[in-house]
Order: C-alpha cells, then sequence, then structure tokens
C-alpha cells in the first residue's frame, strides 16, 4: 500500500478539520481543508453516516485530485430513539440563514426541551464515520463511537457543537470542559482514526 503523505480534509467545520489535523499532526502528511481549497460542499443525501461521509470524500478527491478524508459524525440520544443523529448540524441550522448559519445554543436547547428537561432517557452516544477516497472512486470507511450522557446546564468553552453537554461515562466534566488532548483520547472521532491509522500507517 503506498503511504498517504497528502490529504484533503473533505470538511467545512473549523472544529472537525481542526481536531483532524491534530490527530494527524505526527504522522507528517500534508493537509488542505476543502474550505481552504473553495471546494463546494454537497448535500448530505444520504441516510447513515458511513454514506454521507462516503459522499463528502469522493466529492472532494475527485475535485481536487487528492485523497480525501472526510467526517460524518452525530449525537444520537437513546430518549429521543437516536435523534438528532445523523442530523446533528441540521438541528442548529439557523431558519431564514442561506447556507452555513448555526447556533448550536440553540440546538442544546432543542435537545434539552425534547428530553423533557432530562425527564427522557439521557443516555447518548457520539458517532464518526471517516472515509477515505481516492480520485479514482475508492473509498474506505472507518467507524467509532463515545459513550456517554446529556448534562445539563451545557458547561465549558473548549470543543465545539454539542460538547458542552455531552459528559463521557466515568468523567465527571463535559467534552466542552476537558482538554483537547483528552478528548482526542477518547472521542468518537479518535476511536475511528485509531482504525483508519492500524489500516493506513501500520508502522507508525
Ligand atoms: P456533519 O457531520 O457535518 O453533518 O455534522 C455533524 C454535527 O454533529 C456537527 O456539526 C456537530 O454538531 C455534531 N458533532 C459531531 N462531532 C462532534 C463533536 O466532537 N463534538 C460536538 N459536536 C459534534
Amino acid at each position: 500500500m503506498t503511504r498517504l503523505t497528502q490529504l484533503v480534509i473533505a470538511s467545512h467545520n473549523t472544529g472537525k478539520v481542526r481536531e483532524i489535523r491534530d490527530l494527524l499532526g505526527p504522522l507528517g502528511v500534508e493537509t488542505q481543508s476543502a474550505g481552504e481549497l473553495d471546494l463546494i460542499e454537497p448535500e448530505e443525501t444520504e441516510t447513515t453516516f458511513a454514506g454521507n461521509a462516503r459522499l463528502k470524500a469522493l466529492a472532494a478527491a475527485r475535485v481536487s485530485g487528492w485523497p480525501a478524508l472526510s467526517d460524518d459524525s452525530g449525537l444520537a440520544i437513546d430518549g429521543l430513539n437516536g435523534d438528532p443523529g445523523i442530523y446533528a448540524a441540521r438541528w442548529a441550522k439557523i431558519p431564514m440563514v442561506e447556507g452555513g448559519g448555526r447556533d448550536f445554543d440553540m440546538a442544546m436547547w432543542r435537545v434539552w426541551d425534547q428530553l423533557d428537561q432530562g425527564r427522557k432517557d439521557r443516555r447518548a452516544r457520539f458517532i464518526c464515520a471517516l472515509c477515505l477516497a481516492y480520485p479514482d472512486g475508492t473509498t474506505q470507511v472507518y467507524e467509532g463511537k463515545v459513550e456517554g450522557e446529556i448534562v445539563w446546564p451545557p458547561r465549558g468553552k473548549k470543543g465545539f457543537g454539542y460538547d458542552p453537554i455531552f459528559q463521557a461515562i466515568g468523567d465527571n466534566q463535559t467534552f466542552a470542559e476537558i482538554e483537547p488532548v483528552a478528548k482526542h483520547a477518547k472521542s468518537h472521532r479518535a476511536d475511528a482514526f485509531a482504525k483508519f491509522l492500524h489500516d493506513q500507517f501500520p508502522d507508525g
């Protein structure tokens, strides 16, 4: 297998791009993000994390001519039958704002409201599908997750998205309170990333 030396990070989400760059850091891979290359983000029309990851990575690989790594991820809450799930970003979409407007304070309130202020089952997991795609259309998907629960009120300023209301099992701090290195050691993205590394960089 040829060693990966260049990658497009097929995401416009600055939080994800930062985390993926942190995780790739030690490997000496040259990266560009979809945002830096002005790539258009395809519509997420699939019904699974893996399907949406695949379409984002393929679109970026075909246009850039580089291998591309995408991330489709979200938060699945037991008391909401797995919602917001693949629609995690859409729950934060600001109505009437074309394109990228997102308000995660609003999305977190929406979660808490729909959980009946915590009367429903708060158990939850972050799920991540990473897809590596090549310009010739070859793809490989790696999935990861981290189990935890929804807490209220939101706590912490680190991280992004729903991090302030997610606490992993065994922790007493949310993903927005712990240091990024601690999140990288246990997150859904880190879990999927470990599988990607094992496959693509077996010798480290
Ligand atoms: P998408 O994969 O770009 O459709 O969006 C996934 C959404 O899930 C993000 O915008 C966040 O709202 C949420 N999400 C995914 N991973 C994380 C994470 O590590 N922390 C907090 N929220 C996340």
